[in-house]
């Protein structure tokens, strides 16, 4: 292989590790990431790029069901479908193939498509995101472009981007991308004018067109890197790119080869998709659960609160009163105390009194007894 290839095997094959571990994280925490496809009708192209689905996300551990509908499939059925999908828990991603049969309005069908799991971030509001610089979900396509740049290192910042193709699906959001990496960004169309000067001008070129070997040598800048969206079926049935790749890729810095390029990489990124669709759901409903509790618990708050301050108040009330009751006590034995010591003190005297009297009794005997004796002596 030259060293000048951006090979979508091997990135691919770097990211699918990373995403394989994540997948086993995230069935650890009882997350089981699901994937539903929808297929209408029956063509050949649209089944293999479903196959390719289903066969990568079962080799990453993603749970994946296919819906195969018959091509006179009626819009109502397509929608009640999807409707019943957006329902399901074990349904993290939706997408529906494009493009659907001509009587079907696929744009109705995208809109159906809950956004949080519209893993191809074609939903108006993802779309809407992207443009504000706050993608939910990566587009696939301009993703895995994004993967294949970053793993080379290629510097984006102010480096002129030339996107050729404006679908809503690769060119305009590869552009967006793009110039959130602060890339000087051009995108041409089919009604653009200098063509081949705008695309020589170019650092990094990215064609999206859908025309077999569009860009040829001299519409490319010596040193530029070339990322060739394009899948185009020749008449032989071989599949080439938009990009002449034989003789653009002696000139280019870096090219991507088709197979085997920007292919691979979209449908890696689908399974990256996938995954955040679920770790987001799962965070929802954890949140959804928070909130559902959230006034029991404040009430089962209140009511703790309120226990614990009527628990202190009647504690500080019983104490108050034993000490009261204490004081009261002490005074009551303070005054018995005070009584006991006046009628000991009255006791006191009234023995006292008595001992003078009997004294002055005495006194008064003897006196008499002193006066008889006198008289009788004389
Ligand atoms: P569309 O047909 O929706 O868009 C093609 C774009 O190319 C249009 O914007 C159109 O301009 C422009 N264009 C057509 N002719 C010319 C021209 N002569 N000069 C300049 N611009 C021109 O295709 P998609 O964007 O859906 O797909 C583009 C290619 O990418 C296809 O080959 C498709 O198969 C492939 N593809 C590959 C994917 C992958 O995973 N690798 C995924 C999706 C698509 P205007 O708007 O003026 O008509």
């Amino acid at each position: 292989m030259k060293d000048n290839i951006l090979s979508g095997k091997e990135i691919s094959a770097a990211v699918k590790e990373k995403l394989k571990l994540k997948t086993e994280n995230l069935k650890k925490q009882g997350i089981n990431p699901g994937l539903a496809v929808i297929i209408v009708g029956e063509d050949p192209a649209s089944k293999v790029y479903v196959n390719n689905k289903k066969k990568t996300a079962e080799s990453l551990g993603i749970y994946s069901e296919i819906y195969e509908l018959p091509e006179n499939t009626e819009q109502s059925e397509l929608l009640k479908l999807v409707e019943a999908l957006n329902k399901r828990d074990d349904i993290n991603g939706i997408l529906c193939q494009l493009p659907l049969p001509k009587h079907l309005n696929e744009k109705e069908v995208i809109n159906k498509i809950d956004k949080n799991k519209d893993v191809d971030a074609f939903h108006p509001e993802n779309v809407g995101k992207i443009m504000l610089g706050e993608p939910l979900f990566l587009p696939c396509t301009p993703a895995g472009v994004m993967e294949m740049l970053k793993y080379k290192n290629i510097n984006i910042q102010g480096k002129h981007c030339v996107v050729v193709g404006r679908s809503n699906i690769v060119g305009k959001p590869m552009a967006m991308l793009l110039l959130k990496e602060n890339g000087t960004v051009t995108v041409c169309h089919s009604k653009t004018e200098n063509l081949k000067k705008i695309c020589k001008s170019a650092d990094i070129l990215v064609a999206a067109v859908g025309r077999p070997l569009f860009i040829t040598k001299d519409m490319v800048k010596k040193g530029a890197v070339v990322i060739d969206v394009g899948i185009n079926r020749l008449k032989d049935g071989k599949l080439c790119g938009d990009v002449d790749f034989e003789k653009v890729c002696k000139k280019a810095e870096y090219i991507t080869p088709v197979p085997g390029g920007v292919g691979v990489m979209t449908v890696t990124m689908l399974m990256q998709n996938t995954l955040k669709a679920a770790e987001l759901q799962f965070n929802e409903k954890i949140n959804e659960k928070k909130l559902k509790e959230a006034p029991k618990a404040k009430i089962k708050t209140e009511i703790k609160a309120k226990t614990e301050s009527a628990k202190k108040a009647i504690k500080k009330a019983v104490t108050s009163a034993a000490k009261k009751q204490k004081t009261e006590a002490e005074k009551i034995k303070a005054k018995a105390k005070a009584l006991a010591s006046t009628k000991e003190k009255i006791k006191d005297k009234a023995k006292d009194k008595a001992k003078d009297k009997e004294k002055e009794k005495v006194e008064e005997i003897k006196t008499e007894n002193q006066t008889e004796s006198k008289n009788e002596n004389s």
